[in-house]
């Protein structure tokens, strides 16, 4: 890019997908990944915990776990993508119920805004990125330049 205010990143054709689903949702999301089986199979999953070690147990997937979700998990998962080893997120949130750990939630939710990763609450989003074109390609994408930020913050504050 000519502004240098923002990076390219590419997002690669075997993607890094974590997966996160609260307790009433997580039957949603094993079914999900049971349905995606065939494209899930051929990307590198890791997730909160429990929902990690569930999908693993009932789907056979590979599916690296974090902490637990109430016990930092969600932030552990925010870290990666500010690293830039997270590449998507798959979330099936609770809409209905109260969460212990609601500000972990919501800071993921602002950091996969900030990198620009594609992250799914619902199963409809879930479908729709699932089957999109950019599942099978790599996809370029344009991240704040975080090193620049630091420079110009620190000059002009
Ligand atoms: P869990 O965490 O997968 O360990 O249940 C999910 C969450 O509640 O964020």
């Amino acid at each position: 890019m000519i502004n240098n205010d923002y990076i390219t990143f590419t997002i690669e054709k075997v993607k890094d997908i974590a997966l996160i689903a609260h307790d009433n949702m997580k039957d949603e999301l094993i079914t999900w990944c049971k349905d995606n089986l065939e494209i899930l199979k051929y990307h590198r999953l890791c997730g909160t915990g429990t929902t990690a070690k569930m999908i693993t147990d009932k789907t056979g997937l590979l599916v690296k776990g974090y902490n637990s979700g109430p016990l930092g998990g969600d932030q552990q998962i925010g870290a990666k993508i500010v690293e830039g080893t997270i590449d998507m997120v798959i979330f099936f949130s609770d809409p209905l119920t109260a969460q212990p750990h609601d500000p972990d939630v919501k800071a993921l939710l602002r950091i996969a805004q900030v990198y620009d990763i594609p992250i799914a609450n619902n199963k409809a989003t879930a479908d729709f990125l699932i089957t999109s074109k950019f599942m099978d390609t790599p996809y370029q994408h344009n991240v704040i330049n975080f090193n620049k930020n630091v420079l110009d913050r620190a000059e002009s504050l």
